[in-house]
């Protein structure tokens, strides 16, 4: 959450600001507070500031208020329900708090990312496209910087539909209940409201986290143990849950299994073990679990601008068709000049932009507040917004 160390340039500031207000004026419609408003606690944060918490927002229009006279570079709401939101923590009397979910690109560690990410020294705020040591000043402190690219948004709506999956299979949640957004950087949010789980408190949350990860799986969940397996129990393709979904990545077909279960038992228990730990890592969901088991999170507000990137927090109707570079797009098309320093390249609205050697360029302002956000670009001096 927020912007961690790195400073905003005050031009820059005024030129997103300028550009995120702009959005937020002409699309009222789109900008919503979240249901049960009053129970919710909001909060906000300008840029190089920190964040205004324990807020309580009424209704759309004091939401559109605050967007237009605090210009927000992002704004929260709890998943968190309370008699008193905007009470302090310890006296706001938690009531229960939807499930929430984090899928990030970034934590994917996907081999496409060395391709897509750079580093921004933290001395001369020169961009390297390597961590070693800044190309300018030598020094060795650096921000490391990532664009969007299609192959992490693919992986990431994979790690989605699991998701989904065990939560409407395992958890038996109606997938009416089941929010998909984007999160308007580089992953997914997904919120579960008004399910049978929204009393669950952190350490539950913590283990249904486990659970939708596939942590801590045991060769024994699956029937095998360190003494007689002549009496395995291994499990069968068409079972519910995970032990249904590893004995599909095991036997594939039923008529291979006889012959897969032989080759079990001849490998032995800890051959079997680290098969399991291999698949654990193949088909658990890769969430988040700090942001799953926090029942007091602020979580971006859908509809909202991510001051990351410029893009928004959209809902996705239909995620396989959802298109985060065009559909999360959302700012103004009209020409600006910005000073590029952006030695990756990225896409936008099915354009492609850099890489750029420290050149000045006139593009599409979602493409300049974008690369501002990240850090890839400055207003130029002479044209201050
Ligand atoms: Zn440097
Ligand atoms: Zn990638």
């Amino acid at each position: 959450m927020g912007q961690g160390e790195r400073q905003m340039l005050e031009k820059n500031v005024n030129f997103v600001e300028a550009a995120l207000k702009e959005y937020y004026f002409n699309n009222f419609e789109l900008i919503h507070v979240s249901s049960r408003t009053s129970e919710r606690e909001f909060g906000y944060q300008k840029f190089n500031s920190g964040m205004v918490r324990h807020i309580t927002i009424k209704n759309d229009k004091d939401l559109h208020f605050l967007l237009m006279t605090q210009m927000p570079s992002d704004v929260y709401c709890s998943n968190g329900y309370y008699s008193f939101p905007n009470l302090p923590m310890s006296e706001k009397d938690w009531k229960e708090a939807d499930l929430i979910f984090d899928i990030d690109a970034k934590d994917l560690k996907l081999a496409c990312r060395k391709d897509h990410t750079c580093f921004k020294c933290n001395s001369c705020q020169n961009v390297n496209e390597q961590s070693s040591k800044c190309v300018k000043c030598n020094s060795d402190k650096f921000d490391v910087i990532s664009v969007n690219c299609q192959n992490c948004i693919n992986e990431a709506k994979k790690e989605v539909k699991k998701l989904v999956q065990v939560l409407t299979e395992d958890l038996a949640i109606n997938e009416e209940k089941i929010l998909v957004y984007f999160s308007g950087n580089e992953g997914f949010h997904i919120h579960v409201i008004n399910s049978e789980y929204q009393s669950l408190d952190s350490r539950e949350r913590a283990d249904l986290a486990d659970y939708i990860m596939f942590n801590g799986v045991i060769p024994e969940t699956m029937g095998i143990s360190r003494q007689n397996n002549s009496k395995t129990s291994l499990p069968d393709i068409g079972e519910r849950g995970w032990r249904g979904r590893v004995a599909r990545e095991i036997f594939g077909s039923k008529s291979k299994r006889p012959k897969i279960i032989q080759e079990i038992l001849l490998g032995g228990y800890s051959n079997f073990q680290s098969r399991l730990e291999e698949m654990r890592q193949k088909i658990g969901v890769r969430i988040d679990p700090k942001v799953t088991m926090d029942i007091h999170r602020i979580f971006r507000l859908g509809g909202s601008i991510n001051s990351k990137s410029g893009l928004s927090k959209i809902s996705c109707n239909n995620l396989e068709s959802f298109d985060p570079f065009s559909d999360a797009c959302v700012l103004g098309d009209e020409k600006v000049e910005i000073l590029a320093n952006c030695p990756i390249s990225f896409i936008l609205k099915n354009k492609k932009y850099g890489p750029y050697v420290s050149e000045t360029i006139s593009v599409p302002k979602h493409a300049a507040v974008y690369m501002i956000c990240k850090g890839l670009a400055d207003v130029p001096q002479d044209s201050e917004n």
